[in-house]
């Protein structure tokens, strides 16, 4: 299986290989029982062949029991220690044991709940990605973070898991709404910008095609592949986030802000849409970001659909107050991620996070609202 290996474990990338899921799971995380973790939107979809697939597999092709399936209500509000207890409570009822590998099969919200189950049940199973958006695809599926939100705020408790494999089939994408689609087309620009400046032009002139129905998801299969490559080499060279991982970063200080916010009314990759064109714009007036890198960077965004304005109703101090109590700000400055131009990243003498004081922040904010 042709598979990207910097990580220690297999990422496939292939438009259709969900029907070879079997095959794919049996050669590289072979279990005697799977568990299938998805939502009410990916199941009616899609947990027919992943099921099919899983036991047309196993050595006991002729029962399914091995087979469990464990289907969640879908959405960011359902990724609470509350669904992790559900999960994990249908697991001990049907018998799981730590001969059991989990299978997540959904969005972000389906692998961080999931990939956390996965972590702590038994004191740790394994647990295969098959990520369905575009986001968890090049992002959530790849790096072994796993999380539940809390009141104090996203990801507030997990642990670092990676998968035992990660199987992506941009086929399944056809389904998945344009909004969702469109949000997710925010982190693959973030790679582009962090690494490789041909990727934003690869995404200009793909994306909108794809949006508009022109062109099918599966054109983006190469697209994909070179974003998971980027992250998956970013992750590579750090994987606990001691300095470079915090390239990944680059929108996410204000992004998170503006989600928070927004009440997330906004999604994740809208947030950070807008919070790329503040954190570019910042980047320039401290004059760590080449002229230009900005207004690109906005109209690279803007060609694609997503925000690039604060909307008038979020007031820059909910932004700060919610910027001020995520739980990756230490005391002092706030720190960035910040580009050197669309393609490189600045920061490497301080550790990849760059400290600005709140002034010059907070004017760039009211600047976009
Ligand atoms: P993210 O990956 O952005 O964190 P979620 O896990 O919240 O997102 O998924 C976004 C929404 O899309 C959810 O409502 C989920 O059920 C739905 N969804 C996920 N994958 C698909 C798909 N391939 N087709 C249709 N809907 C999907
Ligand atoms: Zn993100």
């Amino acid at each position: 299986v042709p598979s990207i290996d910097l990580l220690g474990y297999p990422i496939v990338v292939e438009s259709g290989c969900l029907a070879r899921l079997g095959s794919l799971v049996g050669a590289c995380a072979s279990a005697h029982r799977y568990a299938v973790v998805t939502d009410d939107n990916v199941a009616p979809r899609y947990l027919a062949p992943v099921r099919d697939a899983l036991i047309s597999a196993s050595p006991r092709a002729t029962s399914s029991d091995h087979v469990q399936t464990v289907v969640i209500p879908p959405g960011e509000e359902h990724k609470t220690r509350e669904q992790w207890a559900a999960i994990t409570d249908a697991l001990l009822a049907t018998g799981c044991g730590r001969d059991t590998t989990i299978v997540a099969v959904g969005g972000g919200v389906v692998g961080d709940l999931a990939g956390f189950v996965a972590a702590t049940y038994m004191r740790g199973i394994p647990v295969v990605q098959v990520p369905t958006t575009l986001l968890a695809m090049v992002d959530a599926s790849v790096g072994g973070k796993t999380a539940v939100d809390t009141p104090a705020g996203k990801n507030t408790v997990g642990a670092f898991h990676p998968p035992a494999m990660v199987v992506i089939d941009p086929a399944t994408l056809a389904t998945l709404p344009p909004r969702e689609l469109r949000a997710g087309f925010a982190e693959v620009i973030k790679h582009g910008v962090i690494a490789n400046a041909d990727e934003i032009d690869a995404v200009v002139h793909l994306a909108p095609r794809v949006l508009d129905g022109i062109e099918v998801p599966t054109v983006l299969e190469p697209l994909i592949e070179r974003s998971v490559r980027i992250k998956a080499n970013v992750v590579a060279a750090d994987e606990r986030e001691q300095g470079l991982r915090k390239v990944l970063n680059f929108g996410h200080t204000i992004g998170h802000g503006v989600e928070a916010a927004s009440d997330y009314t906004l999604l994740h990759g809208e947030a950070i849409a807008i919070g790329m064109v503040a954190e570019s714009r910042l980047a320039e007036q401290a004059e760590i970001a080449e002229p230009g890198t900005a207004s690109a960077i906005e109209r690279v965004l803007g060609d694609v659909g997503l925000p690039t304005r604060i909307p008038r109703e979020i007031s820059v101090d909910r932004i700060f107050a919610a910027m001020r109590s995520d739980k990756k700000q230490r005391r002092g400055a706030l720190e960035y991620a910040l580009p050197k131009r669309v393609g490189e990243m600045a920061g490497e003498s301080t550790g990849w996070g760059i400290p600005i004081n709140d002034a010059l922040a907070k004017s760039v904010l009211e600047e976009l609202r």
